[in-house]
């Protein structure tokens, strides 16, 4: 019988969770997201009333410093999030509550929890990509997620400008027009001055989000050949983009691939999440767990 803990750690919220060890959630709560000093001793507080745990898992917004050698090892990187940059999120918990922590990026602990309990059960190799206030990605090879140098950056790969999307020049602060510069929800609310939810279904912005997003699909198909692609976060809960993105991953493939799931209209290849919003908790007590197995 133990306890672990889990943090899906975002840009406005810290979701924290205790569940036993047959990953049944016993305490929830959140934490706002203020400044890092602050954030984690709230956090912490929350663990220790619950009794303490015996392992925390950290499911984090990054970019973080994965890389066991280096010496910021467990640390936020380079981050547009205020105060954030340097925070010591590894050392910070392990610290304070004395139990191992595991770190890694929001969307590779969600692709983790797809791969073992939601949308990829039984595959190899699994892509998940969030579409949300930004891009990112990761590929679950084998039930772990793909590391190597640091993470992968998915969201920041380039994309065709589509025909009808004028000169917008994009938002990402390093790139401009990479994937997140020109899919991601900013840019939505850049184009237009509100959510993708309330655009027209007439709209041009969903065969331009579609085909950003799609493209990138295409890429990610001929770099690991995945067996599945989950696409989740705000932007993709707006069901209506998934056929236009499997119609633009099957356009930018050009039946080079002969598989009949990379289709235009088959619907097992590029999947919405089969956790919902729970996939980055779950993922961040699965990384717990591995620190205990
Ligand atoms: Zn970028």
């Amino acid at each position: 019988m133990y306890r672990i803990g889990g943090i899906e750690a975002g840009g406005t919220k810290f979701v924290c969770v205790v569940a036993n060890e047959a990953n049944r959630i016993l305490a929830e709560t959140v934490v706002p997201t203020t400044s890092p000093q602050e954030t984690i001793a709230a956090c912490v507080a929350f663990f220790r009333a619950q009794g303490g745990v015996e392992a925390l898992g950290l499911a984090s917004f990054g970019p973080l410093i994965l890389d066991p050698a280096s010496a910021g090892y467990g640390t936020v990187g380079r981050t547009p999030k205020a105060g954030w940059t340097g925070a010591d999120l590894v050392g910070g918990f392990g610290a304070a509550l004395g139990v191992p922590v595991v770190l890694d990026t929001d969307v590779n602990g969600a692709g983790l929890a797809e791969a073992r309990l939601g949308a990829g059960v039984g595959l190899d190799v699994m892509a998940y990509l969030t579409v949300g206030t930004g891009i990112g990605g990761g590929l679950i090879i084998g039930g772990r997620p793909v590391h190597g140098l640091s993470h992968p950056e998915m969201g920041h790969v380039k994309v065709h400008r589509h025909a009808l999307d004028g000169d917008f020049p994009g938002v990402c602060p390093f790139h401009g027009d990479c994937l997140e510069g020109m899919a991601a929800g900013p840019s939505v609310m850049k184009r237009l001055g509100h959510p993708l939810s309330e655009a027209a279904p007439d709209h041009p912005i969903w065969s331009i989000l579609g085909d950003y997003i799609g493209q990138f699909c295409a890429t990610l198909t001929l770099v690991a050949s995945p067996q599945r692609i989950v696409l989740g976060g705000g932007v993709m809960g707006n069901a209506a983009l998934f056929p236009v993105v499997r119609a633009a991953c099957a356009a930018a493939l050009a039946d080079y691939v002969p598989i009949p799931r990379l289709s235009a209209t088959a619907t097992d290849y590029i999947v919405p999440p089969g956790l919902g919003d729970r996939a980055g908790a779950i993922g961040a007590l699965l990384l717990a767990e591995s620190a205990l197995a």
